[in-house]
């Protein structure tokens, strides 16, 4: 039981703060590790009694606070798969979710419980219990009625500790079966490279409900013994104001931006920590070098899914190179292969592989779609695509299925990118592919402009990335939008601009 590897971990002192309140109702409050103890046991024990037995799904759509972690910890406990749902969702996303994993108790929002009780019910769903963030709700209420121990129930390595869903950026999310050792060995090995230690404090502003938030930022801390300052999300004021309390931050390539357009962002706030995290989403490699010439800090971009947690990483020690992700982790196996699986060398692009002891177990209830994605020596197929280049960094250039095929030629996104990244004037682009009449597909984009620059046309941009690339690159049409359309985790939503764009050609 991946708890069993936290409690083994927990400080001898468990009076030890493990995590601090640092907005919200409860801003001020923190819990120990005893409190982590006590209260998953509290916890524990409101799922025995609701009838949640080991191996059930429980589905959790709640909004970010220590009792929401505390829950994820008491579902571990109680040998149970935790499954949470992004807060983003709304009736129809929900009630697929729970048709499709079948928990035997969702746990939601207090004000959205009349309308979780009616989906419930349509779903066969058993149970329906509330969590508020002021400690408040049915669970919290009925948590306080039980004792503050419980025997974690026994777990083996292959059984199931959490069924995540993918964000949803190529298609319908697919649930990933995230085992307790695919959790419990990434999360060591990240425990490793990154250097924990228990004085670490990591500054924590991502949601709860994503490998990113929920793994890598609770676990390898809980690995270390160390603490968290919690924010409910992430805004700039506060976390200049905490920083100085940290020695890690992770975040999504959004938060850097944001960061660095505070002007009283600087050395002083940074001067503190040891170490600025990305994932999630390409860090533009402007922004690494933005953020380390104003900081000193050279950000450490890794990368990951939902279905394999942590993939590579830059190093602790040694070049953090800007647009890279760095080198796999230890006992991950990583290759670049071509369409028909031949696996290939340094520098050339193909779709990134990987195996190891964090591949996920398969896709919750779709067989085939997980067979689909499995090399038969056992590689996962990740959809993204990406080269190694002579000095074993990786580096993804964009998704398979974001490929430009134009004219019967391919086109990289990331390539087109970079060159419009580069233009005077031009804050950030996405290109992508829309459906041509002559063409298949038409290479297309938006450009994010730096205020001011109305006198950065279409046109000039065409003409500027003409003299740069080959014909069948060059977009066909640009468009300049205020902000580029991302999703909570900073993920740019192409399948949007082409639903948006779709008609254009024809
Ligand atoms: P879906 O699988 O439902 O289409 P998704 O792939 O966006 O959605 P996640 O599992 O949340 O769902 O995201 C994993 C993806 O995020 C990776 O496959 C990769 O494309 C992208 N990603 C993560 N980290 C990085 C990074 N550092 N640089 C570039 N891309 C990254
Ligand atoms: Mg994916």
């Amino acid at each position: 039981n991946l708890y069993h590897l936290f409690e083994s971990r927990f400080p001898a002192d468990r009076e030890r703060r493990f995590l601090a309140l640092e907005d919200g109702p409860r801003r001020g409050v923190y819990y120990t590790y005893a409190d982590i103890d006590a209260v998953s046991a509290r916890f524990a024990n409101v799922l025995v009694a609701l009838g949640v037995k080991p191996g059930d799904r429980v589905a959790v759509q709640v909004e970010k606070s220590a009792e929401n972690v505390m829950l994820f910890l008491a579902v571990l406990r109680a040998g149970a798969v935790y499954l949470p749902l992004n807060t983003a969702y709304r009736r129809g996303e929900i009630a697929y979710f729970l048709e499709d994993a079948g928990p035997a108790l969702v746990v939601c929002r207090p004000e959205d419980e009349a309308e979780m009780r009616e989906l419930a019910a349509a779903a066969g769903v058993p149970q329906v219990a509330t969590l508020g963030v002021a400690a408040d709700g049915s669970l919290a209420a009925a948590g306080l009625e039980q004792p503050t121990t419980f025997a974690t129930v026994p777990r083996e390595r292959d059984d199931l500790a959490a069924i995540l869903y993918t964000s949803g950026t190529t298609g319908r999310s697919k649930g990933a079966m995230m085992t307790h050792w695919n959790l419990g060995s990434n999360l060591l090995t990240l425990h490793d490279c990154w250097g924990f230690r228990p004085d670490d404090v990591l500054l924590h502003a991502l949601p709860v409900f994503h490998t990113h938030g929920l793994f890598v930022g609770l676990g390898t801390v809980l690995l270390a013994g160390g603490s968290l300052l919690f924010l409910s999300r992430f805004d700039a004021d506060a976390v200049l104001r905490l920083l100085p309390g940290a020695t890690l931050m992770m975040g999504v390539p959004t938060f850097y931006t944001r960061l660095l357009a505070h002007p009283a962002f600087g050395r002083a706030q940074a001067a503190h920590l040891r170490l600025f995290i990305s994932g999630s989403a390409p860090l533009l490699a402007d922004t690494h070098r933005a953020f380390q010439e104003r900081t000193g800090h050279a950000i450490l971009e890794r990368y990951g899914m939902t279905e394999a947690c942590m993939i590579t990483s830059n190093p602790l020690e040694g070049d953090r190179i800007p647009g890279t992700v760095g080198f796999p982790l230890p006992g991950v196996e990583l290759r670049v292969a071509g369409e028909d699986g031949s696996v290939l060398g340094p520098e050339e692009i193909g779709v990134i592989e990987i195996r190891g002891p964090n591949l996920f177990k398969g896709y919750w209830n779709k067989p085939e779609k997980t067979a689909e994605e499995m090399r038969p020596d056992g590689f996962f197929i990740t959809g993204d695509v990406g080269k190694v280049d002579a000095r074993g960094y990786v580096h993804i250039v964009g998704r398979a299925k974001d490929l430009i095929i134009s004219g019967g030629f391919n086109v990289y996104p990331k390539e087109v990118e970079t060159v419009l990244d580069a233009l005077p004037g031009v804050v950030e682009s996405a290109v992508f592919g829309l459906p041509h009449p002559d063409l298949g597909e038409a290479v297309a984009a938006v450009v994010q402009k730096h205020p001011g620059r109305d006198d950065l046309t279409e046109a000039a941009v065409i003409a500027a990335v003409k003299a740069e690339l080959a014909g069948f690159k060059v977009p066909k049409r640009v468009w300049f939008v205020p902000e580029l359309p991302r999703n909570t985790m900073g993920k740019v939503q192409k399948a949007l601009l082409r639903d948006t764009h779709r008609g254009t050609f024809a």
